[in-house]
C-alpha cells in the first residue's frame, strides 16, 4: 500500500478539517506561529493547506510540500486535493477517521445499521439525517474533479 498523505490545515481553514478526517486522511489543524507550523509539517511530513501567502512562501522556501488556497470552499479543495495529490472522494466505511480526534474509528455493523466507535474519544458516529449533506459535498467534490479533468483534456 502507498502512504497515504497527511494533511497541516492552517486555522483560516479549520471547517476543512473534519471533511479529509471522515475520507480517512491523518490531518491536524495548527493555530499559533508560521515556525511551529513549518516545524510539524517538517518533523511530520504533513502537506500544509493554508490560505496565508506569507505562510506558503515560506514553507516552499523550505522545501516542504504546501498548497496555497485562494477560496474556502470546501467540494473546491477536495476535487484540488484529488487532483493533485490522488486522494479519494469516495467515503470507505472500513478507513475514516475521528472528525473530533483524527484518531482512525473502529467499524461496528449493528444490523442494518453501521455504527463506528472512536477508541481514542468514545465518540460514536452513525450515518443519521445529516449524512445526506456529507453525500452531497463528496459528490460536488467529484463533479468539479471531472470538470476539472475535462478541461484538461480540451
Ligand atoms: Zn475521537
Amino acid at each position: 500500500m502507498k502512504t497515504e498523505v497527511k494533511f497541516l490545515v492552517d486555522a483560516m481553514l479549520k471547517n476543512l478539517v473534519s471533511w479529509l478526517r471522515i475520507l480517512g486522511y491523518d490531518t491536524v489543524y495548527w493555530r499559533g506561529e508560521d515556525e511551529e507550523i513549518l516545524r510539524i509539517a517538517e518533523e511530520e511530513q504533513r502537506i500544509i493547506l493554508t490560505m496565508d501567502r506569507g505562510l506558503a512562501l515560506a514553507a516552499y522556501r523550505r522545501g516542504l510540500n504546501v498548497m496555497l488556497i485562494t477560496e474556502n470552499d470546501v467540494p473546491s479543495i477536495l476535487a484540488d486535493l484529488a487532483s493533485r495529490y490522488g486522494i479519494s472522494l469516495d467515503f470507505d466505511p472500513g478507513k475514516t477517521r475521528c472528525p473530533v480526534c483524527n484518531h482512525l474509528l473502529i467499524l461496528e455493523k449493528q444490523g442494518e445499521r453501521s455504527e463506528w466507535i472512536c477508541p481514542n474519544c468514545g465518540k460514536k458516529y452513525w450515518q443519521g439525517a445529516h449524512w445526506r449533506n456529507i453525500t452531497k459535498t463528496f459528490e460536488k467534490a467529484r463533479g468539479k474533479l471531472a470538470e476539472k479533468a475535462h478541461v484538461k483534456t480540451r
